[in-house]
């Protein structure tokens, strides 16, 4: 993809922000790439919407080209998109005995993965693990979920033929609480394709064990019908999380992307191979290089964003230096103590921050201050924020009004963006040597 867009891009040098003509051009390519990647086509027509908005007009950098800067922001939306909320990685198995719930179609990995994340329970977590399997469909199953328990350390729940798959749940959630075990794993049987008797098993077993988890286990290569078979499961069980098997094999992940999208449900884990530690935390980040098809992209975004970090630290530095510091500088400063986490980090990064962070400490700022300030100079114009003397009673109820403050909280945010000017009029007198010794105090 990244030669794709260098050729291009080789005609377009000119300097500034992303025209609209730029953005289309470089979109196009990235359209094919994550069609290419098994992403589902109304996912990528959404997706390339949000990243045409974002892109357009974004400044570009000196060091990268117009293609390169489209493939950052592409790269960095599908990232966001790609992460749920919460800790990746993460299950809810507090309050014992846990149940987690495995769910999907029958050669998704469910047993495999079941046995897996008993595993990493135990290994990483110690927990005290029990697994039942409730597939009385196939024939060995049981006793498939039994040998990888015996392998791995972890307790499966005696095999008694003839139960249907709810009596073996109770029997799990018995065995469990008396057993003193953390966590019992139900694996479920699974079909090709998704019918009402699947539905209607899965949903009498859920309704027994009120499952902590549940969780969707699904073939990674398998695109489409990955994201309806996550479609159907979330609709009918309602699923807590998804896991993504195969992703050893040379599929292009895109339906990680698919899925997200349309279920709005974290992907948990990864499966890597068919080993019992073949099981990793998903990383966006990874996921994200793999769907663009290219190796080199982190190097590539790192460097455009620390050439954008530089070119915005120098800017800044000049203004301050004329003693300038209007609101658009404020929210640099209190975007990069929001990414940096606090105060102290800036202390040493800025010169002259020193006063700053004490004013600002004495302003009571933690995370949630610092959000509703951002949100503050955002529900400010251009011209608001570039002159914020001109804000005026009606402005001001406006301004507060549009990040769901009030007028005081407003007044606070003057007061210190105005004593921070002051300040940067009397170092700026200084000049940048007086800057450094006043930061050294
Ligand atoms: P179930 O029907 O959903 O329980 O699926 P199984 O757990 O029995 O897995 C079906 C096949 O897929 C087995 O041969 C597994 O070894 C294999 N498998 C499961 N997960 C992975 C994975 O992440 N990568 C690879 N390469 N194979 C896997
Ligand atoms: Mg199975």
């Amino acid at each position: 993809l990244s030669e794709r867009l260098g050729g291009v891009f080789d005609r377009l040098t000119k300097q500034g922000a992303l025209s609209e003509e730029d953005v289309r051009t470089a979109l196009r390519e990235v359209r094919v790439a994550l069609l290419e990647a098994d992403v589902s086509l109304p996912v990528a027509r959404n997706f390339i919407k949000t990243v045409e908005k974002k892109a357009t007009g974004a400044a570009v950098t000196k060091s990268v080209t117009p293609g390169q800067q489209v493939v950052k922001i592409v790269h960095d939306e599908l990232i966001e998109t790609l992460r749920g909320e919460g800790e990746p990685g993460s299950l809810r198995v507090d309050s014992p005995p846990a149940p987690i719930l495995m769910v999907g179609l029958q050669g998704g990995g469910k047993t495999t993965t079941t046995a897996k994340l008993a595993k990493r329970l135990k290994e990483r977590d110690g927990k005290k693990v029990l697994m039942a399997s409730l597939d009385v469909n196939r024939p060995a199953a049981m006793e498939q979920l039994q040998i990888l328990g015996t392998q791995i350390g972890v307790d499966t729940l005696p095999i008694v033929k003839g139960e249907d798959p709810v009596t073996i749940a109770k029997r799990a959630k018995t065995q469990a609480g008396l057993g003193g075990y953390d966590v019992y794993m139900l694996d479920t049987a699974g079909r090709l394709s998704i019918d009402e008797e699947l539905m209607s098993q899965v949903e009498a077993v859920r309704d027994v064990a009120n499952p902590r988890e549940t969780l969707l286990v699904v073939d990674g290569l398998t695109g489409q019908d990955a994201v309806h078979t996550a479609e159907n499961f979330d609709e009918r069980i309602g699923i807590t999380g998804v896991v993504l098997t195969r992703m050893d094999g040379d599929g292009r992940g895109g339906a990680a992307l698919s899925m997200r999208a349309v279920t709005g449900k974290p992907i948990k884990f990864v499966g890597l191979g068919e080993k019992m530690d073949a099981l990793e935390t998903f990383e966006p980040d990874r996921v994200a290089g793999r769907i663009l098809g290219m190796g080199d992209i982190v190097t590539l975004v790192e460097k455009a964003q620390q050439t954008l970090e530089a070119e915005q630290a120098e800017r800044m530095m000049k203004r301050f230096q004329k003693g300038q510091f209007n609101m658009n500088d404020l929210k640099m400063q209190l975007e990069q103590m929001m990414k940096m986490g606090g105060m102290e980090s800036m202390l040493q990064m800025m010169p002259g921050a020193g006063k700053m962070a004490k004013q600002m400490g004495d302003a009571g700022m933690d995370d949630r201050v610092l959000k509703q300030q951002i949100a503050l100079i955002q529900s400010m114009t251009k011209k608001e924020r570039a002159n914020p003397q001109i804000l005026q009673a009606s402005r001001k109820k406006r301004i507060a009004g549009g990040a769901g403050l009030e007028v005081s909280d407003l007044n606070k945010l003057l007061k210190m963006q105005r004593q921070m000017s002051d300040m940067m009029k009397k170092m700026g007198k200084m000049g940048k040597g007086g800057m450094m010794k006043q930061a050294m105090k």
